[in-house]
């Protein structure tokens, strides 16, 4: 990592990866202006699978360093490829899609977003919730596909001080709990932004020990949700299987978290995956699978509001999102 990477990762302090650079040497009316022009736009968008009512509201938006996420891939060959499809070509940037599924019977929220400790763009859920007239209240269990922070750290408040969602329990795949909740865990690992991850998604566990549920991959998270293992990303990282009357929809996680770079060149190794290798045979099963099934798909980091299918392209893949459907 380059030094002047370096210091945009690590800038913002314990926010770590808030970091990232973008909005990160932003002014306060800068701050103010986005919150205003983010409020001008719908920040929920309700679909049906099957019986059940799928709502994703947004956390807001995160970004990574190209030159820091994909540091193995020639830069003109990354430039070319984002240029040709008009993307940025300094940053990725991802949007954060929390699900609300009133499925089963239950109130099921899936991944949590980042609270508002990871990145200034980002930790807009609980007010979204409001907007959609979601009561943090009535979530009955929180599913969670993997313990990066903008996946669970949403779950506590502030100042990791309660738990946002207090009538809810946590469901998290065995394996990625066993990993992470580890007070040895941040020794173990090198660099700053690793360690700071660590102790920090490490105290959010803490916080949220009495209501954790660990649940083997592949197997049921709540009724109607199942945990594919898809690891790779995380030690533990699980995708969903989520059903209803007849009809499926297989969710990402982040398992592929980008609509072109990891769906058209699955095998483009990227720093935030903890085995690169894994993560690769684990996306391209998922997306090989997606596509041969030609089920829908949810991706928590897709373009908004995330819905679309895989199609095979060449040995890879291309993302189709699906058209907004406003009386569904
Ligand atoms: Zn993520």
């Amino acid at each position: 990592m380059n030094e002047l990477t370096r210091r945009h990762l690590l800038g913002a302090g314990a926010a770590g990866l808030a970091t990232a650079g973008w909005g990160g040497a932003a002014g306060a009316a800068r701050a103010a202006d986005r919150e205003a022009r983010a409020e001008r736009n719908p920040p929920f968008y309700r679909s049906r699978l099957g019986r059940a009512e799928i709502t994703i509201v947004s956390d807001g938006t995160i970004g990574f360093p190209l030159d820091w996420l994909f540091p193995e891939v020639p830069e003109a060959e990354l430039e070319d490829f984002l240029a040709a499809r008009y993307q940025p070509l300094d940053h990725l940037p991802l949007q954060v899609n929390p699900m609300v599924a009133d499925i089963g019977g239950r109130r099921v929220l899936i991944d949590t977003g980042c609270g508002t400790k990871f990145d200034p763009t980002a930790g807009r859920l609980p007010r979204n919730l409001r907007a959609a007239g979601i009561d943090p209240a009535s979530i009955d269990a929180v599913v969670v596909t993997h313990l990066h922070p903008d996946h669970v750290w949403g779950a506590t408040d502030a100042e990791n001080a309660a738990p946002v969602f207090e009538n809810a329990e946590i469901v998290v795949p065995a394996a990625e709990l066993d990993y992470w909740n580890d007070p040895d865990l941040a020794e173990r690992l090198e660099g700053d932004l690793a360690r700071s991850v660590a102790r920090s998604t490490f105290s959010h566990l803490r916080r949220l020990d009495d209501r954790l549920r660990p649940v083997e991959a592949p197997g049921e998270a709540v009724p109607g949700i199942r945990f594919m293992p898809t690891h790779g990303h995380t030690p533990g990282h699980a995708s969903l299987l989520i059903e209803s009357d007849g009809e499926a929809l297989m969710s990402t996680g982040d398992a592929v978290f980008h609509a072109f770079v990891l769906v058209e060149r699955p095998d483009w190794h990227n720093v935030i995956d903890w085995d690169p290798e894994a993560a690769v045979a684990s996306r391209r099963a998922f997306l090989d699978q997606a596509a041969g099934e030609r089920v829908r798909v949810f991706g928590f980091h897709m373009p908004w509001p995330g819905f679309g299918h895989v199609a095979r392209q060449g040995d890879a893949f291309r993302w189709i999102p699906e058209k907004w459907v406003w009386d569904g």
